[in-house]
């Protein structure tokens, strides 16, 4: 279970000697919650005790937006030359890279995902994405408007103002830098809550945002409840925008939220039920296999847009279930601080319930179940650990075919041909991505285009970059994260109309 750079024990003894910080980073400064309050991280991969975290009260979230309005409204950041900010969000991404591995640890520790991933995937994504965001800043042009002769008309982007960013737990670095990557580049203010699972990661990135330069009050992190800081946030009359990743339920509730108060924006991403849809003629089935159990079984399953549900045609079935079930096999599933592991944890104990609760639901509407077991690897008996699991012989109407599990649960229906498995793909009230596999031109073409995800894959699933949008269309929310179209998402148009005679 181990390389010889990296002896056994090498994460488990830096986890055991780190010191986390747990405390509210408010207006440049780490403090704890003004009534002293704090909530408990559990370390999923033992289910016991890791921190006692700060807990913000509406009052903390009050001081972290009037922090970041004031910040704002002094020019500091929001109108400093955008060099500037060039150079300090770029320190910010290389300071992500000389932490990699405190930043990776804090990662797996809190979230469960394997230190291979968080020090090869997690923290560099998330360093990327921010770089990513600061090089664009020179690079990016405004316009000017086609009037007649006698005018100049331009139109300009510029900062929003005060942006919530309202996190959830499945990718904590990742998700909060897609927010506060071209929120902080298009100058302006952030506060970033993170999910109550999963807050160590953010505390540090405030840290080395401070130490790259960042302005006080320009970014703060305030862990906290949802219900309790989340909702402050949603309904402060100084925060212009919520960028929010989570549920619909809570994304809805965003939205009132919104109504109820100052009527900021607000941008959701909420998750899906996605399909990969597999034609008959699909030409390398070894690769199509791999590629649907990642496509679902990395990170437990807790990915919005994993591809949950497998439409097959009736033709392949029987062959590429086998593959999967293969592949599944083959997957390393155990304690996320052994570099072996490939798949790491459930995030909570309300989340293994969850899932757990789903694998009875798909028993009952008598789907065959493949795995399917709460499993205690390397000695961890209370860690949340399921195994891959495969649902097969599936009704797309039925719960199991629509309701987002958030878990190593794979759903299995068969199709006869592209114009059912079209349809089937479309039944269902989320779209954020979708895959098809087809060894026919025309055939992918005309999937694509039909397939209603925000993101269709063509012969693979589950690749992507910063450089294209990421989002869903209904009830997967509104609004894109990643690409320069985010750039705009944090800014608003103003025209500016001269007379020239
Ligand atoms: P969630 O409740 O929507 O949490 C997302 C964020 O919203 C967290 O920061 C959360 O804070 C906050 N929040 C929760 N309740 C709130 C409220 N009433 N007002 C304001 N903010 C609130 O998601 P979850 O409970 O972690 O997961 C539930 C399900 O959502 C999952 O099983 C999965 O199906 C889906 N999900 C989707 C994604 C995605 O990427 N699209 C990610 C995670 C979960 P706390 O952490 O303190 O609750
Ligand atoms: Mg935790």
């Amino acid at each position: 279970m181990s390389t010889p750079q990296h002896p056994i024990g090498r994460w488990h003894a830096a986890a055991d000697a780190l010191t986390p910080e747990t405390r509210l980073f408010i207006n440049g400064e780490f403090r704890d919650a003004r009534d002293g309050d704090t909530f408990e991280s559990i370390a999923p991969r033992h289910g016991g005790f890791l921190a006692h975290v700060s807990a913000a009260s509406d009052i903390d979230v009050d001081d972290a937006v009037r922090a970041a309005s004031a910040a704002f409204d002094s020019g500091v950041w929001s109108r400093a030359d955008r060099r500037e900010r060039q150079r300090v969000l770029v320190r910010l991404s290389e300071l992500m890279l000389e932490n990699l591995d405190e930043l990776a640890l804090l990662e797996s520790i809190d979230s469960g995902h394997p230190i291979g991933d968080a020090r090869s995937v997690d923290v560099p994504n998330a360093a990327r994405t921010i770089r990513w965001y600061a090089e664009a800043l020179d690079k990016v042009y405004d316009e000017i408007a086609p009037t007649p002769e006698n005018a100049i008309a331009l139109v300009r982007r510029e900062p929003l103002g005060v942006v919530g960013a309202v996190v959830p737990w499945n990718y904590p670095l990742i998700i909060s830098a897609w927010k506060i990557g071209p929120a902080l580049a298009a100058g302006n203010s952030v506060v970033l809550k993170p999910a109550e699972l999963t807050s160590l990661s953010a505390l540090k990135l405030a840290e080395l945002g401070r130490e790259a330069g960042i302005p006080a009050g320009v970014f703060s992190v305030i862990p906290g409840l949802g219900p309790v800081a989340g909702q402050a946030l949603g309904r402060h009359n100084l925060v212009d925008k919520i960028a929010f990743t989570g549920s619909p339920q809570v994304g809805k509730g965003f939205l009132s939220y919104a109504g109820e108060s100052n009527g900021k924006q607000v941008s959701l991403e909420l998750g899906g039920k996605s399909a990969q849809l597999v034609l008959a003629d699909v030409e390398d089935i070894k690769a199509c296999a791999s590629a649907v159990a990642w496509g679902i079984f990395y990170n437990a399953g807790q990915t919005c847009h994993g591809g949950s549900r497998l439409i097959v045609d009736e033709r392949v079935h029987d062959e590429l279930l086998e593959e999967i079930l293969a592949v599944g096999r083959s997957l390393v599933l155990g304690d996320p601080l052994h570099e072996a592991t490939q798949i790491g944890t459930i995030a909570s104990k309300v989340q293994l319930a969850r899932v757990l609760e789903y694998i009875e639901v798909a028993r009952a509407e008598g789907a065959t179940v493949h795995g399917g077991n709460r499993v205690h690897p390397d000695g961890l008996a209370e860690g949340y650990y399921v195994e891959p699991t495969i649902f097969d012989g599936v009704d797309n109407a039925s719960r199991i075919g629509q309701e987002e599990i958030f878990g190593p649960a794979l759903s299995v229906t068969t199709v006869r041909g592209v114009d059912e498995g079209i349809r089937v793909a479309n039944h269902s009230d989320y779209g954020l991505a979708a895959s098809v596999w087809t060894a026919n031109g025309s055939v992918a073409h005309r999937a694509a285009r039909d397939l209603r995800a925000g993101t269709v894959w063509v012969n693979t699933y589950d690749v992507s970059d910063v450089i294209t949008p990421f989002g869903g269309i209904k009830q997967s929310g509104a609004g894109r994260d990643r690409s320069l179209h985010a750039l705009d998402a944090y800014s608003f148009l103003k025209t500016t109309w001269i007379n020239v005679g």
